[in-house]
């Protein structure tokens, strides 16, 4: 008869990609996590992934409303299949190991460019009844333990039940949200805006828009997974 005890021992010691039994307690064993689509080269702006390091044509064309994004993974095998396994499959259980790497990532950044506060992506009350839980904020609680940065999900609000954006072009994207957050006010000079995945950075764009208080503010985005559109 299995135990409490046995499934915290399978959980813990099993990788849940190749689930080959492993010593590494997060979850993805060291072969795993070196077999990542970790993003190599990419633009320094927006992190979209490309062959070389300057700015990508969308960053050369307009100024973007944040600093800099932050991103570990291409949007690929097996990356796109976890994150799909967590929003759509209730296994918000795999974030811990997927934050864990992106607070790894995120020690190097120098102190002074540290952000003093998260703030997750909303989801619209309506999706998230549906779907139990926002998996950006299990991203920002995660990321805020492990780095020791104060997080409030409580500042920013979705307040219409959008399409989604996968589904839209470009234009409609932004149509889709125009409107669609809003953001109390709050005193954080630094903020990075938390989300699973970033393809063309309308809803990031929108975002910022409302979360920003004051012109000499920072925005930094953190996300998971960066991808060109229509992936
Ligand atoms: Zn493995
Ligand atoms: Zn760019």
């Amino acid at each position: 008869m299995r135990t409490p005890t046995d499934n915290y021992w399978l959980f813990f010691s099993q990788c849940i990609l190749c689930r080959s039994h492993t010593k590494h307690p997060r979850g993805i064993c060291p072969d795993c996590q070196r077999d990542l689509p970790w993003i190599d080269t990419c633009c320094p702006r927006c992190a979209l992934p490309q062959t070389h390091s300057y700015l990508c044509p969308q960053c050369r064309k307009a100024q973007a409303p944040f600093r800099q994004v932050h991103a570990l993974f291409d949007y690929q095998f097996p990356i796109n299949e976890l994150i799909a396994q967590i929003k759509y499959h209730d296994k918000p259980v795999y974030m811990a190991a997927l934050a864990e790497m992106m607070a790894r990532h995120l020690r190097y950044i120098k102190p002074e460019r540290k952000p003093d506060l998260l703030i997750p992506v909303p989801m619209h009350k309506k999706r998230l009844r549906q779907r139990g839980y926002n998996q950006a904020e299990i991203l920002a609680r995660l990321l805020g333990k492990l780095l020791g940065i104060p997080v409030n999900c409580e500042l920013l609000s979705k307040h219409q039940a959008t399409a989604q954006q996968m589904a839209l072009h470009r234009n409609e994207r932004q149509k889709n949200l125009r409107g669609a957050f809003s953001c109390r006010p709050f005193e954080a000079q630094h903020v990075a805006l938390i989300d699973d995945v970033m393809t063309t950075g309308t809803t990031v764009s929108e975002i910022c828009q409302v979360l920003r208080q004051s012109p000499g503010q920072t925005i930094d985005v953190w996300v998971l997974v960066r991808t060109a559109e229509d992936r």
